[in-house]
Protein backbone atom coordinates (compact mmCIF):
# COMPACT_ATOMS: atom_id res chain seq x y z
CA UNK A 1 0.00 0.00 0.00
CA UNK A 2 2.73 2.28 0.75
CA UNK A 3 4.43 1.97 -2.76
CA UNK A 4 1.26 2.40 -4.26
CA UNK A 5 1.24 6.06 -2.81
CA UNK A 6 4.38 6.94 -3.00
CA UNK A 7 4.26 6.32 -6.43
CA UNK A 8 1.17 8.31 -6.95
CA UNK A 9 2.37 10.55 -5.12
CA UNK A 10 5.92 11.63 -6.83
CA UNK A 11 3.59 11.54 -10.23
CA UNK A 12 1.56 14.60 -8.86
CA UNK A 13 4.91 16.02 -7.45
CA UNK A 14 6.52 15.88 -10.89
CA UNK A 15 3.54 17.95 -12.40
CA UNK A 16 4.37 20.12 -9.99
CA UNK A 17 7.87 20.42 -10.10
CA UNK A 18 7.80 19.59 -6.67
CA UNK A 19 9.77 16.83 -5.30
CA UNK A 20 10.07 14.72 -1.65
CA UNK A 21 13.16 15.87 0.04
CA UNK A 22 13.32 13.29 2.55
CA UNK A 23 10.75 11.72 5.37
CA UNK A 24 10.27 9.78 8.73
CA UNK A 25 8.25 7.81 10.68
CA UNK A 26 6.53 8.28 13.86
CA UNK A 27 4.04 7.22 15.88
CA UNK A 28 1.35 9.31 18.24
CA UNK A 29 4.02 12.09 18.11
CA UNK A 30 2.79 15.41 20.11
CA UNK A 31 2.92 18.29 17.08
CA UNK A 32 1.29 16.01 14.37
CA UNK A 33 -2.23 15.00 13.37
CA UNK A 34 -3.53 12.13 15.50
CA UNK A 35 -2.88 8.61 14.50
CA UNK A 36 0.52 10.30 11.69
CA UNK A 37 2.86 7.26 10.78
CA UNK A 38 4.99 8.85 8.07
CA UNK A 39 5.92 12.16 7.28
CA UNK A 40 7.23 13.62 3.75
CA UNK A 41 9.02 16.68 3.49
CA UNK A 42 8.56 18.43 0.10
CA UNK A 43 10.75 21.33 -1.38
CA UNK A 44 11.27 23.14 -5.53
CA UNK A 45 12.37 20.61 -7.94
CA UNK A 46 14.54 21.98 -10.38
CA UNK A 47 14.62 22.84 -12.88
CA UNK A 48 10.90 24.24 -13.75
CA UNK A 49 9.82 24.83 -10.18
CA UNK A 50 10.02 28.87 -10.56
CA UNK A 51 8.75 28.82 -14.16
CA UNK A 52 5.83 26.81 -13.22
CA UNK A 53 4.68 29.01 -9.93
CA UNK A 54 5.40 32.65 -11.61
CA UNK A 55 3.24 31.41 -14.24
CA UNK A 56 0.24 30.34 -11.52
CA UNK A 57 -2.86 32.69 -10.60
CA UNK A 58 -0.69 33.47 -6.99
CA UNK A 59 1.31 35.19 -9.10
CA UNK A 60 -0.77 38.45 -9.17
CA UNK A 61 0.95 40.99 -7.63
CA UNK A 62 -0.06 40.18 -4.37
CA UNK A 63 0.85 39.36 -0.61
CA UNK A 64 2.88 35.70 0.01
CA UNK A 65 2.28 34.24 -3.77
CA UNK A 66 5.15 31.52 -2.92
CA UNK A 67 2.72 30.50 0.49
CA UNK A 68 -0.37 30.70 -1.21
CA UNK A 69 0.69 28.45 -4.25
CA UNK A 70 2.14 26.41 -1.91
CA UNK A 71 -1.04 26.08 0.47
CA UNK A 72 -2.82 25.32 -3.20
CA UNK A 73 -1.31 22.94 -4.77
CA UNK A 74 0.16 20.71 -1.88
CA UNK A 75 -3.07 21.12 -0.14
CA UNK A 76 -4.82 19.46 -2.96
CA UNK A 77 -2.15 16.98 -3.15
CA UNK A 78 -2.58 15.97 0.31
CA UNK A 79 -6.61 15.93 -0.05
CA UNK A 80 -6.33 13.23 -3.07
CA UNK A 81 -3.94 10.98 -1.20
CA UNK A 82 -5.98 11.24 2.33
CA UNK A 83 -3.11 13.16 3.55
CA UNK A 84 -2.68 15.96 5.92
CA UNK A 85 -0.84 18.96 4.84
CA UNK A 86 1.36 20.71 7.24
CA UNK A 87 3.54 24.22 6.40
CA UNK A 88 6.18 26.10 7.36
CA UNK A 89 4.64 29.51 7.20
CA UNK A 90 1.12 30.37 8.84
CA UNK A 91 2.36 31.00 12.29
CA UNK A 92 2.99 31.55 15.03
CA UNK A 93 3.00 28.98 16.09
CA UNK A 94 5.57 27.50 13.96
CA UNK A 95 5.81 23.91 12.62
CA UNK A 96 9.25 22.29 13.72
CA UNK A 97 10.68 21.98 9.89
CA UNK A 98 13.74 22.45 11.17
CA UNK A 99 13.81 19.62 13.37
CA UNK A 100 11.76 17.55 11.24
CA UNK A 101 14.63 18.46 8.47
CA UNK A 102 16.79 16.94 10.69
CA UNK A 103 15.07 13.36 11.24
CA UNK A 104 14.99 12.93 7.60
CA UNK A 105 18.86 11.13 7.37
CA UNK A 106 18.52 13.62 4.66
CA UNK A 107 19.46 17.21 5.98
CA UNK A 108 21.80 18.72 8.55
CA UNK A 109 23.14 21.49 10.10
CA UNK A 110 25.82 22.93 8.14
CA UNK A 111 29.29 24.63 9.94
CA UNK A 112 27.84 27.67 9.57
CA UNK A 113 24.47 26.75 11.13
CA UNK A 114 21.60 26.79 8.45
CA UNK A 115 20.49 23.39 6.71
CA UNK A 116 22.07 21.31 3.55
CA UNK A 117 20.64 18.91 1.83
CA UNK A 118 22.20 15.72 0.22
CA UNK A 119 21.27 16.89 -3.04
CA UNK A 120 20.07 20.67 -2.79
CA UNK A 121 22.65 21.95 -0.84
CA UNK A 122 22.23 25.20 1.46
CA UNK A 123 19.61 26.18 -1.11
CA UNK A 124 17.14 23.49 0.27
CA UNK A 125 13.91 24.82 1.43
CA UNK A 126 10.29 23.50 2.21
CA UNK A 127 6.91 24.57 0.89
CA UNK A 128 5.12 21.93 3.02
CA UNK A 129 4.57 18.40 4.42
CA UNK A 130 2.15 15.93 4.17
CA UNK A 131 1.54 13.80 7.18
CA UNK A 132 0.08 10.33 6.51
CA UNK A 133 -2.02 7.35 8.70
CA UNK A 134 0.25 4.63 6.85
CA UNK A 135 3.56 3.50 6.51
CA UNK A 136 5.26 5.20 3.73
CA UNK A 137 8.74 4.13 2.66
CA UNK A 138 11.12 7.87 3.40
CA UNK A 139 13.65 8.04 1.12
CA UNK A 140 17.14 6.34 2.12
CA UNK A 141 19.50 7.96 4.49
CA UNK A 142 22.55 9.78 2.99
CA UNK A 143 25.94 10.55 3.63
CA UNK A 144 26.57 14.26 5.35
CA UNK A 145 28.36 16.22 2.82
CA UNK A 146 30.19 18.42 4.73
CA UNK A 147 32.28 15.53 5.80
CA UNK A 148 34.67 15.79 2.77
CA UNK A 149 34.13 19.28 2.03
CA UNK A 150 36.40 22.20 2.29
CA UNK A 151 33.77 24.21 3.95
CA UNK A 152 33.54 26.88 1.70
CA UNK A 153 30.80 28.00 3.89
CA UNK A 154 32.60 29.53 6.50
CA UNK A 155 34.75 32.02 4.82
CA UNK A 156 32.45 32.94 2.04
CA UNK A 157 30.30 35.96 3.18
CA UNK A 158 32.12 39.00 2.61
CA UNK A 159 30.64 40.76 5.63
CA UNK A 160 31.65 37.95 8.12
CA UNK A 161 27.77 37.79 9.03
CA UNK A 162 27.47 34.23 8.32
CA UNK A 163 30.35 31.57 9.79
CA UNK A 164 30.93 29.07 12.48
CA UNK A 165 29.73 31.51 15.53
CA UNK A 166 25.98 31.76 13.49
CA UNK A 167 24.24 34.39 11.31
CA UNK A 168 25.04 37.72 12.66
CA UNK A 169 21.57 39.11 10.40
CA UNK A 170 21.89 42.91 11.11
CA UNK A 171 25.26 43.03 9.96
CA UNK A 172 24.04 40.91 6.97
CA UNK A 173 21.41 43.79 6.02
CA UNK A 174 23.91 46.43 6.66
CA UNK A 175 26.15 45.01 4.11
CA UNK A 176 23.06 44.48 2.00
CA UNK A 177 21.97 47.91 2.12
CA UNK A 178 25.70 48.86 0.39
CA UNK A 179 26.30 49.18 -3.28
CA UNK A 180 28.73 45.33 -2.74
CA UNK A 181 25.49 43.94 -1.60
CA UNK A 182 24.04 43.85 -4.89
CA UNK A 183 25.61 40.94 -5.88
CA UNK A 184 24.17 38.92 -2.95
CA UNK A 185 20.67 40.34 -3.26
CA UNK A 186 20.56 39.65 -6.93
CA UNK A 187 21.93 36.02 -7.34
CA UNK A 188 21.51 35.03 -3.47
CA UNK A 189 23.54 34.60 -0.46
CA UNK A 190 27.32 34.01 -1.35
CA UNK A 191 27.56 32.08 1.69
CA UNK A 192 24.70 29.34 0.00
CA UNK A 193 26.30 29.84 -3.23
CA UNK A 194 29.42 29.07 -2.19
CA UNK A 195 28.29 25.00 -1.18
CA UNK A 196 29.39 22.89 -4.12
CA UNK A 197 26.20 20.75 -3.62
CA UNK A 198 24.11 24.24 -4.01
CA UNK A 199 26.55 24.62 -7.26
CA UNK A 200 25.24 21.40 -8.48
CA UNK A 201 21.54 22.09 -8.11
CA UNK A 202 19.59 24.43 -10.86
CA UNK A 203 18.22 27.01 -8.86
CA UNK A 204 17.94 30.04 -10.80
CA UNK A 205 19.23 33.63 -9.43
CA UNK A 206 15.90 34.96 -9.98
CA UNK A 207 14.28 32.92 -7.08
CA UNK A 208 16.93 33.54 -4.79
CA UNK A 209 16.96 37.63 -5.69
CA UNK A 210 13.09 37.12 -4.93
CA UNK A 211 13.66 35.73 -1.42
CA UNK A 212 16.77 37.68 -1.17
CA UNK A 213 14.66 40.60 -1.63
CA UNK A 214 11.73 39.85 0.48
CA UNK A 215 13.95 38.65 3.50
CA UNK A 216 15.87 42.22 3.34
CA UNK A 217 12.36 44.38 3.39
CA UNK A 218 11.49 42.19 6.23
CA UNK A 219 14.62 43.70 7.92
CA UNK A 220 14.34 47.04 7.05
CA UNK A 221 10.57 47.25 8.82
CA UNK A 222 11.40 44.81 11.80
S1 LIG B 1 30.10 24.14 1.75
FE1 LIG B 1 30.72 22.08 2.35
S2 LIG B 1 30.78 22.17 4.60
FE2 LIG B 1 29.58 23.92 3.90
S3 LIG B 1 27.44 23.22 3.90
FE3 LIG B 1 28.24 22.85 1.83
S4 LIG B 1 28.98 20.73 1.89
FE4 LIG B 1 28.76 21.39 4.02
S1 LIG C 1 23.45 37.50 2.06
FE1 LIG C 1 25.55 38.20 1.68
S2 LIG C 1 26.00 39.47 3.48
FE2 LIG C 1 24.23 38.24 4.01
S3 LIG C 1 25.05 36.39 4.99
FE3 LIG C 1 24.84 35.91 2.81
S4 LIG C 1 26.86 36.41 1.95
FE4 LIG C 1 26.75 37.40 3.93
Amino acid sequence: MGADVLDVLKARLAEDHLEILGGFACEDEEGLPPGTRSVLMLGPAEPGFWARLTAAPEWDGGPDPVDRWSRRVIGRIACDLRAKALFPFGGPPYRPFYQWALRTGRVWESPVRLLVHDNQGMMVSFRGALAFKQVIETPPVAERPCETCSKPCLTACPAGALGAAGYDVPACHAYLDQAAGNDCLTAGCLVRRACPVSAGYARLPEQSAYHMSRFHKAGRTA
